[in-house]
């Protein structure tokens, strides 16, 4: 049987590590990003250096692949359904489209999945903020629509916080408001679904950040209840079917004092809260995304060790030269060539034997 071609759009650390997994199952990879420096460009056979709005270019890598996926949410959507058009793409753009949007995607999350997110209200202008922090009361976050990540895109409002200052510095006016959640700890959960509908699921985890940026991943969340586990799942299982899934998605969660989980966002791809897989599971996340795209059967989830994965984040990948040479350590780095405050350099998987 001839091996598919996989088309990876993004070529950073997410789109690096899915390449090197496809690699060992001998899948041949083309990488689309506009950098030319992107670490997935290190690792694949064919380099696309185009943006994502060339639609031509896109329309010359789709042409060339028989299955894409993507590594990040913010590609145009206009450029995924060209590619869905020519070859197949897998999690799908309507996928794409849900969760590249925070507004359509906490309603397709309460109102299709019938899960439960913190209370919102869409804002487009100062007065629908004014109004909107009358209707939340206590402590809210406002948030843009789209192209947040790692707390970007985002003010926490106090009580006293000067509603028309906020609204002016965030630089969007396509905004919600969000309840400020007083969560226990935040944890995630990531669910694979394949085209025939049949899910695996990774084992629910403790995230914990710094600077709104991951720091550590605890896995499993230490103390986690059967109970929460359950619900978990459950969550996961109810977004994957609705959202009609093919590929990977990662949940993140916000455990309440009462037991209850609310859905904080999810991402229809490989997380960096899954990294511990790599050197935790049967069957890593990387692999399990490429395996729902080419269309093979999901491998087992089956947790072998319990992880601590540690990113490595600008100057810590300094660290990396010392913890290569602990035998409980697996050492992951990025490739990048620029160390900048904040930008994420490589991880490492303390495994608890
Ligand atoms: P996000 O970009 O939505 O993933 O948010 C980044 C981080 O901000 C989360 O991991 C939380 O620590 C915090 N955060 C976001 N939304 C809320 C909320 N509604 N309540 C409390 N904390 C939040």
């Amino acid at each position: 049987m001839k091996n598919k071609v996989l088309g990876i759009i993004g070529g950073g650390q997410l789109g690096r590590m899915t390449a090197l997994a496809a690699a060992k199952l001998g899948i041949e990879c083309h990488v689309y990003d506009p950098d030319p420096n992107a670490p997935a460009f290190q690792v694949c056979f064919k380099s696309y250096i185009n943006d994502y709005e060339d639609l031509d270019a896109i329309k010359q890598f789709a042409k060339k692949i028989d299955v894409a996926l993507y590594e990040f949410e913010n590609i145009p959507l206009k450029s995924a359904q060209i590619i869905e058009e020519l070859c197949l793409l897998r999690p799908s753009s309507f996928v794409l489209s849900i969760s590249q949007d925070r507004l359509v995607e906490k309603n397709f999350l309460i109102n299709k999945a019938k899960v439960q997110t913190a209370k919102f209200y869409e804002c487009n202008s100062h007065n629908d903020l004014v109004n909107a922090k009358k209707l939340i009361k206590g402590q809210a976050v406002l948030k843009t629509r789209r192209f947040g990540y790692d707390g970007k895109g985002q003010i926490k409002i106090d009580l006293d916080t000067n509603l028309l200052e906020a609204w002016k510095s965030i630089g969007s006016d396509e905004l919600i408001l969000e309840e400020f959640i007083p969560f226990k700890r935040e944890l995630s959960i990531i669910i694979a679904r394949d085209q025939n509908n049949k899910v695996q699921l990774y084992d629910t985890v403790e995230n914990k950040h710094k600077n709104h940026i991951l720091d550590q991943t605890i896995a499993p969340a230490p103390g986690i209840s059967n109970k929460v586990s359950q619900l978990a799942r459950d969550i996961a299982i109810s977004i994957a079917n609705e959202i009609d899934l093919i590929g990977i998605l990662a949940i993140e969660l916000f455990e309440l004092n009462n037991g209850g989980l609310v859905v904080n966002e999810i991402a229809p791809r490989p997380h960096n809260s899954g990294h511990w897989t790599m050197d935790g599971c049967f069957t890593d996340q990387f692999e399990q995304a490429v395996r729902a795209a080419i269309g093979i059967n999901l491998g087992s989830t089956e947790r072998l060790f319990d992880v601590v994965m540690q990113n490595l984040i600008g100057d810590d990948i300094y660290l990396a030269d010392n913890l290569i040479n602990d035998p409980n350590c697996r050492v992951h780095k990025y490739g990048k060539k620029e160390i900048r405050p904040g930008r994420k350099m490589g991880h490492v998987n303390h495994i608890i034997r």
